[in-house]
């Protein structure tokens, strides 16, 4: 009679016997256990989509709201958090809220950190007129790329920071460019950079960054005005690409908020109910 090592080494199945059957299934118990652990996600994450389905935003060179770019990308991004099961996220629920009522404690469901999706403009100064479909549309093929906002005034400046840096500087590596236009000293503009190479600003009054209690950031994608950045934003695989890298910022951040979780100070709390 082979013994089971003969039997193993042939490549024949082997029935173990009772005690080492009861091992196996501890051990494999075990396995799942730790796997579980290991996908554990480290912290769940608010997308917003910017604007409204009835108040849209900003209109692209070819005529679509920008609530549409947002809305898409926001979905993606959130179906590729998900799925990378590190973090979990979900679509803040902005229908028929103002901002302020967007960031409740209640809507944010106790969210570790927020993005605000948004897709970009730029002054009318820079706006010329063509026809699209028969119809008259304004464009500027002036300026394009990213740009990344952060509030002094959310109660968690640093943290909001280092969650644009990670976002900035993804999308970097990934090819993104940044825009530099909001830095420009006209009306409208001048926002102070914080981070010319990552393209971060700093904009201490929006709402949306300003009134959570945890870290926050809004990306403008990219340049919708523009006629070539507007295709290149409306084209799926470079949607899935710059959600990508969003969304591996937003996991590095995790990573580090989940070895120091950011808390709310009693005058930050108070700050933010204002
Ligand atoms: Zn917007």
């Amino acid at each position: 009679m082979e013994d089971n090592w003969h039997n193993r080494k042939k490549g024949i199945l082997v029935r173990p016997g009772r005690p080492a059957g009861i091992v196996l299934a501890f051990l494999s118990l075990l396995g799942c256990f730790i796997q579980a652990q290991q996908k554990k996600p480290s912290c769940k994450v608010a997308i917003d989509i910017g604007h409204t389905e009835k108040a849209q935003g900003a209109t692209s060179a070819h005529g679509v709201g920008e609530f549409v770019f947002n809305r898409d990308m926001a979905h993606i991004l959130v179906d590729k958090l998900v799925q990378d099961a590190s973090t979990d996220a979900f679509i803040l629920d902005g229908t028929g809220k103002s901002l302020k009522e967007r960031v409740t404690p209640t809507n944010l469901k106790n969210a570790d950190l927020l993005v605000s999706i948004h897709h970009d403009s730029v002054q009318p100064q820079y706006l010329s007129k063509w026809v699209y479909n028969g119809a008259e549309h304004s464009y500027s093929d002036q300026f394009n790329g990213y740009s990344l906002f952060i509030s002094r005034a959310n109660p968690h400046p640093d943290q909001s920071l280092t969650l644009a840096t990670d976002i900035g500087s993804h999308l970097l590596q990934a090819g993104f460019t940044r825009s530099l236009h909001h830095a420009e000293n006209i009306p409208g503009e001048n926002r102070p950079l914080i981070d010319a190479k990552l393209g971060i600003y700093q904009y201490d009054d929006l709402i949306i960054l300003k009134l959570p209690p945890i870290p926050a950031v809004l990306l403008e994608c990219g340049v919708i005005v523009n006629r070539q950045e507007e295709s290149e934003l409306s084209d799926p695989n470079y949607m899935k690409k710059m959600a990508a890298a969003v969304a591996a910022g937003i996991e590095d951040a995790c990573g580090s908020f989940a070895s120091s979780p950011p808390r709310i100070t009693p005058s930050a709390m108070r700050n933010s109910s204002d």
